[in-house]
């Protein structure tokens, strides 16, 4: 059966290649090209940008952002079994796809892409988090990349979006909400997957703010929100003690107070709180 790429299908490019889905890679593979160009284009106009992709896998994704114009894409993937589908990908497309076998968590994927970057994955289950919240603290903002769209678990992408009072709002929905835009843009269904994971997926798309919302210091802010959600269902004056004895006198100068819990606090007041902490107020 023809593609939209003039490439065979994915059954066809994972039956030559032998590519059996190893779990301990979080190998949940894409088959649907149509559907993997619908999550190409939620990363938008990709024409003009690099697109960093982490795990490429048999490379559905790969050929979406490719069909969908992206001036370039740098595919990281750390199984070597998939580099010859993805060879075949990159001479369908001259010039246009740098594969680079790999662990995301050690290549230095940014000293490897020209601006406007923008990142877009169906991230491995095992290091999405971890990459995400590498990609949210880099040491200058802003990033590297304009914009993040990645497929997570659903629970995951959940606690990106989170608003305070729910179980899911914590330090990631903070670290997020920040310094960028975010919201879920796709729902996607175990079936949608092969094999079929146990549970739903969902894309989110995250835009890099020139300014964080509100100011206050990355470190600090990091540091104060990995405290408070740390101990969530303690009152802050203890889940924040190790800040120091002035903390109760701190949190009031916040505008919280002392004996509210993490999850109540919104990211304007923990704002407020890592500025009073860096003044040693
Ligand atoms: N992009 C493909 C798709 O949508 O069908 C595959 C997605 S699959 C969920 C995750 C991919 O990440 C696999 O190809 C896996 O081998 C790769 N992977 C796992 N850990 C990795 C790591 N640390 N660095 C780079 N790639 C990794």
């Amino acid at each position: 059966m023809a593609t939209i790429d003039g490439l065979p299908p994915l059954r066809e490019v994972i039956a030559a290649h032998g590519l059996v889905a190893k779990k301990q890679l979080g190998q949940n593979f894409l088959l649907d090209l149509n559907l993997t160009a619908k999550i190409a284009r939620a990363a938008g106009d990709l024409a003009g940008a690099d697109v960093l992709e982490v795990g490429p896998g048999p490379g559905g994704l790969t050929r979406g952002l490719l069909a969908e114009g992206a001036r370039r894409v740098l595919a990281v993937e750390k199984d070597a079994r998939c580099l010859p589908a993805l060879a075949e990908i990159a001479a369908a497309y001259p010039g246009r796809l740098e594969v680079v076998q790999g662990d995301a968590l050690e290549v230095d994927a940014a000293a490897r892409l020209t601006a406007p970057v923008k990142v877009v994955a169906n991230l491995p289950y095992n290091v999405g988090t971890e990459l995400l919240i590498r990609w949210l603290t880099p040491p200058v903002w802003p990033p590297f990349w304009q914009s993040l769209t990645l497929m997570f678990q659903k629970e995951v992408a959940e606690r990106i979006v989170a608003r305070p009072g729910s179980d899911a709002y914590g330090r990631l929905a903070l670290l997020a909400q920040w310094r960028c835009d975010a919201k879920i843009v796709m729902v996607l269904p175990p079936e949608a997957f092969t094999p079929a994971p146990k549970v739903h997926s969902a894309v989110v798309h995250l835009v890099a703010r020139a300014e964080p919302r509100y100011p206050a210091d990355a470190r600090v802010l990091e540091r104060v929100v990995g405290m408070a959600f740390n101990q969530r269902r303690k009152m802050l004056r203890s889940a924040l003690k190790a800040l120091g004895p002035g903390i109760e006198a701190q949190l009031q100068a916040a505008g919280i107070a002392p004996t509210q819990r993490a999850e109540e606090i919104g990211l304007e007041q923990f704002c407020a709180l890592a500025r009073v902490v860096a003044q040693g107020g």
